[in-house]
This record gives C-alpha cells, structure tokens and sequence, in this order.
C-alpha cells in the first residue's frame, strides 16, 4: 500500500488459527478506510465500523455452503462486482477455505482472475493450496503465513485471556503446532482437561475401566470438529512416547506435564504395539470424517486402546466384562 503496489489478487496459505481471514480484514480496512493514514486503518471510521460489523457494501466474502463453494456463490459475487463501487474505494472480495472450490467454480473465478476490475482486490485464503488448480494459483501473489513460535501464542493467549489462562498456557502453546486459534479454541472448551482423563485411561486402566471408557466417550458427546482435535492430541502423546523410547532422558516431549508417564509407557510398550496404536487413532480419525456415529466410533477406539493397554496382555475379567457389556 505505501509503495501504491497492490495486487488484484492474493493467496494466503498456511495452517488454520495463524490470522489469514483477520489480516485480509485488516487490509481490507487500511484500504478502505478514511482516516487511518499510511497503510493503516483507525477501526472507528464508517468504513471500518462496517467492515467489522460484516455490512460494508464493497466488501463480499464467500465461504463453503457445505461440502463446497458452488458456482452460484461465484456468480453472485461477480453479478455485485458489476455495480459501482458505494463509496468510491476499493471492493473486496475474499474467499475463505478456496480449495472448497469444485471445478466448476474455480473455471468461473478465473474469469474475474484473467480480467480483473478496477480497484478490486480479491484475497483467496486456504490452509490446502495444492488443492488450488494452478491456473488460478498462478494468477495470485502468494502470501505464506507461518506457524507461531508458542512463545508468540503464550503472550497472545495471557493478552487475549487475562490471567486466569496462564496455568494452561505454556502447554497448550506447545501443543497446538503453531496454531493461536487452536489454542484458544482449546482453552475456551476445556479439551486440555478432557486429554488428561482420556491419556489417564490408557496409561493406567483399572478395574473400572469399562464404566470409565462410556463416561469419557458421553462426555464427548457428538462434536465430531472437538472430537478429531481430541483425537490429533492423543497422536502428540504417542509421538512423545515413541520419542522417548528414542531418546530416553533426553527427550523434548509436548506433553511436558506428563513427562514422567511418557518416559514409564516407553519403558514398557513394544515398538509394533506403539505403531498399532498411532494406526488406530489414525483410522478412526477417518472414520469420524465419514457418515459414522462419533460416540460409537470413540467406544470402539477406546476399547481398543485399552483391551491390551500399551504393551500388557489384558486382563480375562476385564474381557468378560466386555462381552457382557456388548451384548
Ligand atoms: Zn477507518
């Protein structure tokens, strides 16, 4: 902006939670806004206020409805493009998840992308670029966004949550791989907690097992979207685990508050049955992406999990338990 060089079209890549959609808000703001000066935005103009209460006339954003952004959506929004301009800026259109374009879709934006209007900016955003055909990637400036070092997300996180979320913070920080968003998502659903109870089942199954296992998996209920984060922090455990098997007192674990369980579980735990239990978590990750009922698909993967419970043989009482309980 303060060189007069922007572009029509953009692409923000990179992992969910790093600020994509909140950046191209912000230079849809300093592009439009009236009194921000020097590629800034003030967040008190009209034209601001209306960007960030979702109203201004000059702004469309598209997102999937449903599985995929359909080509109607795309005419649409080239339909408005048509009109003048409201307050004589810039329009701006941005696309969140773009790889939800279907072929249809993406052969339709093209159009707008070989020919662009005047003062239009469009900014694609998409955590899956590869999914982007090259035709349109090629016709964007690329902006990479990349993932947050958790000291960054542990300030942002005491700044946005005040003090009450510090216990947390250096864990979840840690944990969520870059990600600001996943880790105040986490935070504000009280996953961390959920993790302890599901890890403190397989690391230590006693002989209430069983009963413990419906609870988690009730608790949990049908989320499929909390259930799969649930499920990608049971794989950072068994990550650690086999790192340190590996590395032994030397290991950097995620995990750190359960460094100590990590270090006992490698001890005993073989590396095929560390490996299967990686596979089952993986599998049923998919299967929850597919038309499954996610409490079945979480008392299956518990069950299965702790029926011989990282490396023991399980127990003949807890077997006959299980039959009866199926049936
Ligand atoms: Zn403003």
């Amino acid at each position: 902006m303060r060189r007069n060089r922007v572009a029509h079209a953009y692409l923000f890549t990179g992992i969910p939670g790093i600020g994509k959609m909140t950046v191209a808000r912000s230079l849809a703001k300093a592009l439009n806004c009236s009194t921000g000066g020097d590629a800034d935005f003030c967040d008190a103009c009209p034209s601001c206020v209306m960007i960030n209460g979702g109203t201004h006339p000059d702004l469309q954003t598209i997102e999937p409805d449903g599985d995929f952004i359909k080509i109607a959506q795309v005419r649409t929004m080239q339909d408005r493009m048509l009109y003048t301009r409201f307050l004589d800026r810039y329009r701006l259109v941005l696309i969140d998840r773009a790889d939800a374009m279907n072929l249809q879709s993406a052969n339709c934006l093209l159009k707008s992308l070989e020919e662009p209007p005047g003062n239009t900016v469009m900014i694609l955003i998409t955590s899956l670029p590869y999914r982007i055909p090259a035709t349109i990637r090629s016709r964007c400036q690329r902006v990479a966004f990349h993932p947050l070092a958790s000291r960054q997300i542990e300030e942002s996180l005491r700044e946005l949550r005040g003090p009450e979320a510090s216990d947390a913070s250096p864990l979840s920080s840690r944990l969520a791989g870059g990600s600001l968003g996943r880790a105040l998502r986490w935070q504000e659903s009280g996953l961390l907690g959920q993790r302890l109870r599901l890890l403190g089942l397989i690391a230590r199954p006693g002989p209430s097992l069983l009963n413990a296992v419906f609870d988690v998996a009730d608790d949990m209920g049908e989320d499929r979207a909390c259930l799969l984060e649930l499920l990608d922090l049971l794989r950072l455990w068994i990550r650690d685990v086999m790192i340190a098997k590996e590395a032994g007192a030397a290991a950097e674990l995620l995990n750190t508050d359960l460094a100590g369980e990590a270090m006992a579980m490698a001890r005993t735990i073989s590396w095929p049955r560390l490996f299967e239990q990686d596979r089952l978590v993986a599998e049923a990750q998919a299967a929850l992406q597919g038309p499954v009922n996610p409490r079945l698909a979480m008392e299956n993967l518990m069950l299965t999990l702790t029926a011989a419970p990282f490396g023991r043989a399980a127990e003949p009482a807890m077997m006959n338990h299980r039959a009866v309980h199926t049936h």
